[in-house]
């Protein structure tokens, strides 16, 4: 079975293939660069990683542009507070992303697009939108007039023919479903940062910058638009809204949305206390794959419900895995294949792959890996799991990691200070002394872990960072 995905535009399960060759021409939404993301984006991001690298294991090649939004409405406000360009300002949370992006095991998408770069491209298409009789002036700002595309409203299936021409929005957020004319080019209000251009100084409103970044380095018809259930409607309605209009052609032909996160079942907000960026979850001890993994776990269509039990039993199930790998890599085994293990390492494959092509069901996917497991270590106690048998092993593991990438632990960066090293050393000594070894031998590990090895001589202990 191929590869399908639910396009939102359509509402079915579509057999996936790009349009042209191999290369899957793919656009997502990337951050504003106001603050840290939280782990609601995250999700999203989480979720295209995953798109990714299911999409290479199909034996598609990327040409994935995502865009950073680095001019809006709150980003102007802050960086004004804080006496900053913007420039300045928002190279510290592009930095913060990037690293975030890393440490989550995001892969880098082949081009990233600033929207402060291509500020002359949105002005040319906002013109071509102008000569098209798309668009009006009005307070010198330029809207989109949203009548002139009557198909306004076929990505989030609404029936927007009633709306009032004329109303206007001019803000970067948005109401949930008041369809408005919305900004292309917003007249600069104060002392706020501004471009020049034939349209007056201003600078572009969001829509436009998605369009015009996705157009330039994907071509006018894209595989796949991804993003935010959030942003189905306005800000993907929009983009349809502009890029089409200035083409005359479909602007994608597959738009992929991923669910809310919730957590504890409540809506994740400051107020609620329950607002949660990556940095926040590594402060409470969490590795960043624990995160990854709870944040795949869930089909990208499902909400996902975010608890700390569930980050617990992450860390517990990629335990298990690593546990596995561990004894699939040392055990010794005695020669020769077994048939059964053989199938069900090729049973086990198929519902992984099968899984996933079924839009991404990772779910399901999980669950035929942690079937293999769980029958394995049987076979493995009962000495049915032959030396044989190990490569067919390895070779599952390698399809799961492939995708959800949590094996390799987070090297951490925490290090000890030598009067902390050298308290534990007293500790373990005092624990041998007590003959109490199972104590002395859990301080040894935990100083491995944090990079310490120590070597017990005559003169005493020694210790060295690996
Ligand atoms: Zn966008």
């Amino acid at each position: 079975m191929a590869l399908r995905l639910h396009n939102t535009l359509t509402q079915e399960l579509e057999e996936f293939r790009p349009a042209q060759g191999n290369t899957v021409r793919m656009y997502t939404c990337g951050p504003t660069v106001y603050n840290y993301v939280h782990i609601g984006n995250l999700r999203t991001f989480t979720f295209q990683d995953i798109l990714r690298r299911w999409l290479r294991y199909r034996g598609f090649t990327l040409n994935h542009v995502m865009n950073i939004t680095d001019v809006e409405d709150k980003i102007i406000a802050n960086a004004a507070k804080q006496g900053k360009t913007l420039k300045e300002y928002t190279e510290i949370y592009t930095q913060a992303f990037f690293e975030d992006a890393h440490k989550l095991r995001l892969e880098k998408p082949e081009h990233i697009a600033k929207a402060t770069e291509h500020i002359g491209e949105m002005v040319e298409a906002i013109e071509t939108l102008a000569a098209k009789g798309c668009t009006y002036v009005s307070d010198g700002s330029t809207y989109f007039r949203i009548a002139s595309f009557p198909e306004y409203g076929k990505l989030s299936h609404s029936d927007f023919s009633g709306i009032r021409s004329g109303a206007r929005v001019d803000v970067d957020e948005y109401d949930k479903d008041d369809a408005r004319d919305f900004v292309l080019w917003k007249s600069r209000k104060g002392d706020e940062p501004y471009w020049e251009a034939p349209l007056g100084h201003g600078r572009p409103g969001w829509h436009i910058e998605c369009s015009v970044m996705a157009m330039k380095y994907l071509g006018e018809t894209l595989d796949i638009h991804a993003g935010g259930v959030d942003l189905t409607f306005p800000h993907h309605e929009n983009e349809i809204a502009q890029s089409e209009s200035i083409t005359g052609k479909p602007f994608a032909r597959v738009w992929l949305h991923s669910e809310h996160l919730q957590i504890e079942w409540q809506k994740m907000s400051k107020s609620l206390g329950n607002f949660y960026t990556l940095r926040d979850l590594i402060d409470m001890g969490y590795q960043p794959e624990v995160v990854r993994y709870l944040l795949a776990s869930v089909p990208y269509r499902k909400k996902l419900n975010f608890t700390f039990d569930g980050l617990k039993a992450a860390a517990t199930s990629i335990d298990r895995l690593r546990n596995f790998e561990d004894r699939i890599k040392t055990k010794r085994l005695h020669p020769g294949v077994n048939e059964a293990a053989r199938q069900r390492a090729t049973e086990a494959l198929r519902r992984y792959e099968e899984s996933l092509d079924d839009d991404l069901n990772t779910a399901e996917a999980l669950g035929s890996i942690f079937e293999y497991i769980r029958e394995t270590n049987t076979a493995l106690d009962e000495g049915t799991f032959l030396e044989d048998n190990r490569g067919d092993a390895l070779r599952v593991l390698k399809a799961f990691d492939d995708v959800f990438d949590v094996l390799k632990p987070t090297q951490t960066t925490t290090t000890l200070s030598d009067a902390e090293v050298d308290q534990l050393i007293a500790e373990r000594a005092a624990a041998k002394k007590a003959r109490d070894f199972a104590r002395s031998d859990e301080i040894r590990a935990q100083l491995l872990q944090r990079g310490i090895v120590i070597e017990d001589t005559r003169e005493g202990v020694h210790w060295k960072r690996k």
